[in-house]
């Protein structure tokens, strides 16, 4: 269960243990697809309360985020407060890379140490790989290699934890058969319309945090939860908005949660969701959202459908859907 803390303006804002003993605050600001990332990042931790911000080096906007960190810093709230995920992307995905692409997402940062260090997805990609990937483009992975990296990283302080994002339980399993260090957090889509149920179980099982990506549903081809039916219902009941009541669910499910927004009105309507919950029957009823689909499904990375290794979105996700 989350526990809670007070934000420096007093607010109170829950936060979940790792297994590494830090808490990770269960609401963080998403940066894909940011339009505004400075400003958005500053006004979420300055003006919000927010203390957790996710990124990536793929998103393009690491500059930016840590010029609203820095800015958020300079306005007088601490960097040991702060909790910042970024995560290494599919072309760095070979062990003498990691080190050098930590470096560069600390550079960009402005940070001299990550709260949290993910491998983006657990493929790897060749240089100047297309989308859809041509024959060639996706290359072997050496799991035990790059994870022995990013161990270093940890033991270095460069890092305070590590994780994954879209694994798998085989994938999962694999990781965990060698890992010196356990995974801390697997950060995977989930949301009333994709709950992923197995994969959150497996993660419990193994004392793993789960964090919620895409908790709204994502963008532009994403699934619109905002205007379901069931959520406006429950919105309505409890006198929430929608949004609220999404990331007010990946919370009472026991993971943290990354909505993104360009807007400071919804930034901050997504970090007040702690002085109220989800009646259970209305939770329940939040997890029958039939047509349980993924939005991120990993087509367009990762498959070539007549010169593989990835066939299908079913060879991506290991035939566990
Ligand atoms: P979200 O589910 O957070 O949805 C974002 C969309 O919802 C935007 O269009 C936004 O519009 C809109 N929105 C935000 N708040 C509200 C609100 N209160 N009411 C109505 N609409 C709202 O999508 P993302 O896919 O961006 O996921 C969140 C974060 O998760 C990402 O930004 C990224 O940090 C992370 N992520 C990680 C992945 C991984 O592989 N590890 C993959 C995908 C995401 P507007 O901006 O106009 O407000």
């Amino acid at each position: 269960m989350a526990q809670a803390t007070l934000t420096p303006h007093g607010e109170k804002v829950e936060t979940f243990r790792l297994l590494s003993g830090h808490l990770i605050p269960a609401v963080g600001l998403g940066t894909w697809k940011s339009e505004t990332p400075r400003e958005s990042v500053c006004n979420a931790l300055v003006q919000a309360g927010y203390r957790h911000v996710d990124t990536a080096a793929q998103y393009g906007v690491q500059k930016e985020v840590g010029a609203g960190i820095k800015e958020a810093i300079h306005a007088g709230i601490d960097r040991k407060t702060l909790f910042v995920t970024s995560k290494l992307w599919c072309t760095e995905l070979s062990p003498e890379r990691v080190r050098p692409a930590l470096l560069n997402t600390l550079g960009e940062l402005q940070l001299d140490y990550l709260d949290l260090y993910l491998i983006h997805w657990p493929f790897r990609l060749r240089d100047g790989a297309t989308r859809p990937p041509k024959a060639g483009d996706v290359l072997d992975f050496d799991m035990e290699g790059v994870w022995k990296e990013m161990e270093k990283l940890v033991k270095e302080n460069l890092v305070r934890d590590i994780g994954v994002c879209n694994f798998t339980m085989k994938k999962l399993n694999k990781l965990l058969s060698f890992a010196e260090i356990k995974p801390s957090v697997c950060q995977m889509e989930m949301h009333p319309g994709w709950r992923n149920d197995k994969m959150l179980e497996a993660c419990k099982k193994n004392g793993i945090h789960v964090t919620a990506y895409s908790p709204l549903g994502s963008q532009d081809q994403g699934r619109d939860l905002i205007h379901d039916p069931m959520v406006e219902r429950v919105a309505m009941k409890l006198n929430k908005s929608p949004g609220q009541v999404l990331v007010r669910w990946a919370i009472q499910r026991g993971t943290s949660t990354i909505p993104k927004s360009n807007h400071h009105e919804r930034i901050r309507e997504n970090i007040h969701v702690f002085e109220w919950e989800i009646p259970e029957r209305d939770f329940q009823a939040l997890c029958t959202i039939s047509d349980q689909k993924r939005v991120l499904d990993g087509e367009e990375l990762f498959v070539n459908k007549t010169d593989g290794p990835f066939r299908s979105t079913a060879d991506v996700w290991d035939h566990e859907d």
